[in-house]
């Protein structure tokens, strides 16, 4: 039986219980950003009040607890996503920051002239840019896996696409534009067939979906902190160990090295070679709270509330006249992205807003898939385990005003 109460969990988070224009706010942006709990905001008030010192290089107490405390997120973050060794898990700044250390060093060290790298076409802008910029260096391709205008990943057409000269398949685990939750397990063994890598971008699944990187077997996952409740300015990247053994270092600096000379200078070893420079340390180790928070749930409990959230939101969607739908796949999380017939997104969005009801328009990074289905963008209210049917009543109500509003007056 399900221990998880959206209600008791919504009290663990204090930006939650707030007016916004005179309304009690509803926070559906958390595909943007996920709130943080108390015990993440108190981590980084603890770190600055107590031990706030660098890591690695200090002989004294509060180095040695900094160090301590930041050592012990990797070992949490390893443990969340199962990693084998906490050495394959490298601090980075974010998703995009991780995605832009693969395809640099890894593009760099391995792509050559007509090698081809495929990406879907429902990527963010960050699953996309950086693959471009290194293929641009290299003399590769990036090509778009077909997706269909529900927003399913066409498999077959991915399997048309695969020969010896596809090195790497970059793809999102859920897209953060539609929702969909991409069939990431068929993906890395349809690579790996022909001797590509896969590189799942997992921002939006770490907060909804329980991560295996060894049962999944991808050769890389990268995500943000700030999209599984941590603070900003953090994000992990996982690689295979042989991999990221094998690539040269992202960025040169303190930490990154061994021995430095003007003769030649050696790197460390992982993670730190991927590691330049005095880490955001308050914001690892409040990730690590986050981690301690997440595995403090009851997380079936927590999909299936989340999962019956978005039936009650799609079923009320399509009770409505003149809301339609975008991305209708069959597997889905978090993400309601639909339009207003006869409206911008962005106008309903900042009527809503005066409601106290956050969503966010716009094409959602992800440029590429609107253009296929000839929007501009989407409204896009995105849900966690912290929303209730409340929520999604009041998001109703405020569609209901902004329609008389926009539509029928
Ligand atoms: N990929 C996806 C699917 C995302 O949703 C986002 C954030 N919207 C990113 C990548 C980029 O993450 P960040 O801005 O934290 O680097």
């Amino acid at each position: 039986r399900s221990t998880f109460n959206a209600e008791l969990v919504r009290q663990d988070f204090p930006i939650l219980q707030q007016d916004v224009h005179g309304k009690p706010l509803v926070y559906l942006d958390n595909a943007a950003t996920t709130q943080k709990p108390e015990a993440v905001i108190q981590a980084i008030v603890d770190y600055y009040r107590k031990d706030n010192s660098n890591v690695h290089r200090g002989a004294h107490a509060l180095a040695e607890r900094a160090t301590d405390k930041f050592e012990q997120a990797r070992v949490k973050v390893a443990g969340l996503i199962n990693a084998a060794e906490p050495r394959q898990i490298i601090w980075t700044r974010g998703t995009s920051e991780g995605i832009n250390l693969v395809a640099a060093s890894w593009g760099r060290s391995q792509l050559r002239e007509g090698d081809r790298i495929l990406v879907s076409a429902m990527e963010h802008h960050s699953n996309i840019v950086p693959w471009q910029m290194i293929a641009a260096q290299m003399g590769a391709t990036v090509e778009p896996i077909p997706v269909s205008n529900d927003g399913t990943l066409d498999l077959d057409a991915l399997q048309g696409m695969l020969d010896a000269r596809v090195r790497m398949v970059a793809c999102g685990h859920v897209s953060n534009a539609l929702g969909s939750v991409n069939p990431v397990e068929q993906i890395v063994l349809m690579a790996h067939s022909v001797g590509a890598l896969c590189l799942i971008d997992g921002a939006q699944a770490m907060s909804h979906l329980q991560v295996d990187v060894q049962a999944l077997d991808c050769d890389f996952y990268v995500f943000s902190a700030h999209k599984m409740f941590g603070p900003t300015g953090v994000g992990v990247l996982y690689g295979k160990a042989e991999l990221l053994e094998a690539m040269p270092p992202y960025q040169g600096g303190g930490e990154m090295i061994e021995t430095v000379s003007f003769a030649g200078t050696t790197y460390n070893q992982l993670p730190y070679k991927f590691e330049a420079g005095t880490p955001d340390i308050a914001g690892v180790i409040a990730l690590g709270a986050a981690v301690d928070y997440l595995q403090s749930l009851d997380r079936e409990g927590a999909e299936r509330h989340e999962q019956e959230l978005l039936e009650y939101a799609e079923a009320k969607a399509r009770a409505m006249p003149g809301i339609t739908l975008v991305g209708t796949s069959a597997k889905r999380t978090g993400v309601l992205s639909f339009l207003m017939d006869g409206t911008h997104p962005h106008d309903v969005g900042m009527l809503l807003d005066q409601q106290g009801v956050a969503v966010r328009t716009g094409n959602h990074c992800a440029q590429p898939i609107m253009d296929q289905l000839g929007i501009p963008g989407t409204v896009r209210a995105s849900f966690c385990f912290y929303n209730t049917r409340a929520d999604i009543d009041r998001l109703f109500e405020a569609l209901t005003k902004a329609k008389q509003f926009l539509v029928e007056e």
